[in-house]
């Protein structure tokens, strides 16, 4: 059955071209020009990655979410701009708790999302201290794809959501 469907893609916008990519670097290109997490942490400066689930290898990123009473664990791929994560399905747009599964506290809010009104993008960090300013931000409404990066307090990249019909 074919259904014809207003599918919308991700973009992964460019900021800070000059960025220094090096083995000691907050992010990281991967041999195949992807880009990636080496490591994140909650704001208490817990480590968030986990060999609990690997994407391509790499160590995921190990989330509490919270949904109601429901209490999960979900582990997203440490790629920039990779929806892929291992865990339970909530329906689109449900609007979850993100939290550290070691301090059980909720991650930091850091700016509204576009995606709907009252989403708002929660921080993972880079390195153990908040202050290095370096943070990727995650939408807490389930499947929305709208992130950032950024290290040394530039942005480096936004994941945005466009109308697509490909
Ligand atoms: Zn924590
Ligand atoms: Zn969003």
């Amino acid at each position: 059955m074919a259904v014809r469907k207003n599918i919308k893609k991700t973009t992964l916008v460019e900021f800070e071209k000059s960025y220094q990519f090096s083995d000691e670097s907050n992010v990281r290109r991967h041999h195949d020009g992807r880009l990636y997490l080496p490591s994140a942490y909650c704001q208490n400066g817990h480590k968030l990655m986990t060999d609990d689930a690997r994407f391509d290898g790499l160590r995921g990123i190990k989330l509490l979410v919270i949904n109601g009473e429901e209490r999960h664990i979900i582990i997203a791929s440490p790629f920039i701009n990779d929806q892929r994560k291992e865990g339970p399905n909530f329906p689109e747009g449900t609007k979850v708790v993100l939290c550290c599964p070691v301090c059980q506290e909720e991650l930091e809010q850091l700016v509204p999302c576009t995606c709907a009104p009252g989403a708002y993008r929660r921080a993972i960090y880079l390195t153990p201290n908040p202050k290095d300013i370096g943070a990727v931000g995650v939408c807490e409404a389930f499947g929305c794809p709208q992130s950032f990066v950024n290290d040394n307090g530039e942005l480096l990249y936004e994941v945005e959501l466009t109308d697509g019909d490909a």
